[in-house]
């Protein structure tokens, strides 16, 4: 047999008690904790199935080895193909069937940014465990430029519909996201914005790109009447779905539960930073979905026959 088809029988820990056999390329081999080289030492309670000091085109060979990546890397590449296949419905389909005018493809630039989010975290999962730490990190800068991508597709296609009938507005919220966007590609030049000590600046700064969403919700529903109008009771409970899959991805991705409880028993399956990813793919399915559903109602009651409080001219 050809000396680069020979394959080893690798024995691994699935939970602490389920031994599950698996062939790995010869050339791959799967590390401890302790194993890996210290820009890769991120969370001490994946204890095993480390890919490390890999080649390019092995990195990309990994993807079919069961490592404690393999569910990071799947989920948003089904993720990606999942945004992909939801554009080519919406361009083919949804935005024609519901007489869609110019404007309302921004709910295919929202998927687009998903799906741009969904790759960069393809690739960083995928390229984590090159050899050299230097391609490491820029791959790593693209997982983080990604997920300012991911926040600006739902900010747009949000502001967008929210502020539909009042374009001043509109364009205030749109130019202040994009800003503060910019503002985040700008800190992530900084040399040390990937280091450790500063793990908590970048959490800070994500925390208040998207936090500060909740100045134009409010503001959406103080300028359609408040939380009595009809426009705020049909999308409101939608946004509030919204808040609750973002803060508890974000809690799964800050405190490491389940495997802080657990160490060494979730290293391939129940992570924290897979509940994470898949509550991502949730989070953006269900915008794309609000957006949806907000754009038919815009062609329903458009904003010159609407009446009462809730109209906003
Ligand atoms: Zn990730």
């Amino acid at each position: 047999m050809p000396q680069k088809l020979l394959k080893t029988a690798h024995y691994i820990e699935l939970g602490n008690y389920q031994h599950w056999p698996v062939l790995i390329p010869q050339r791959i081999r799967l590390y401890t904790y302790e194993q890996i080289p210290l820009f890769l030492k991120e969370n001490p309670y994946i204890t095993d199935g480390y890919r490390a000091h890999l080649p390019s085109k092995l990195c990309l060979k990994s993807i079919f080895i069961l490592s404690n990546e393999t569910v990071n890397i799947w989920s948003h590449l089904l993720g990606f193909l999942l945004f992909f296949s939801l554009g080519v419905n919406d361009l083919s389909t949804v935005l024609p069937a519901s007489g869609a005018n110019r404007e309302d493809y921004v709910i295919y630039v929202g998927l687009f940014c998903f799906q741009v989010c969904m790759l960069c975290s393809v690739g960083y999962h995928l390229f984590s465990c090159h050899r050299s730490e230097k391609t490491c990190r820029r791959w790593l800068a693209l997982d983080y430029a990604g997920i300012s991508v991911g926040i600006l597709g739902c900010y747009v296609p949000g502001i967008f519909y929210a502020f539909y009938c009042n374009a001043f507005w509109r364009q205030v919220y749109l130019l202040t996201v994009l800003s503060l966007i910019l503002a985040v590609f700008c800190a992530q030049v900084h040399p040390r914005y990937l280091s450790n000590d500063w793990r908590w600046i970048r959490m800070a700064i994500f925390c208040c790109v998207a936090g500060i969403s909740v100045i134009p919700a409010c503001h959406w529903v103080w300028l359609n009447g408040g939380f009595t109008s009809d426009v705020v009771q049909l999308f409101l409970p939608r946004v509030i779905v919204m808040y609750l899959i973002a803060g508890s991805a974000l809690l799964f991705y800050v405190t490491k539960i389940p495997e802080r409880y657990f160490p060494g028993q979730l290293n391939y399956l129940g992570a924290s930073h897979q509940v994470w990813h898949i509550l991502v793919v949730v989070m953006f399915y269900w915008w794309h979905q609000t957006a949806v559903h907000i754009m038919h109602f815009r062609h329903s009651q458009p904003c010159s026959t609407r009446s009462g409080s809730s109209q906003v001219n």
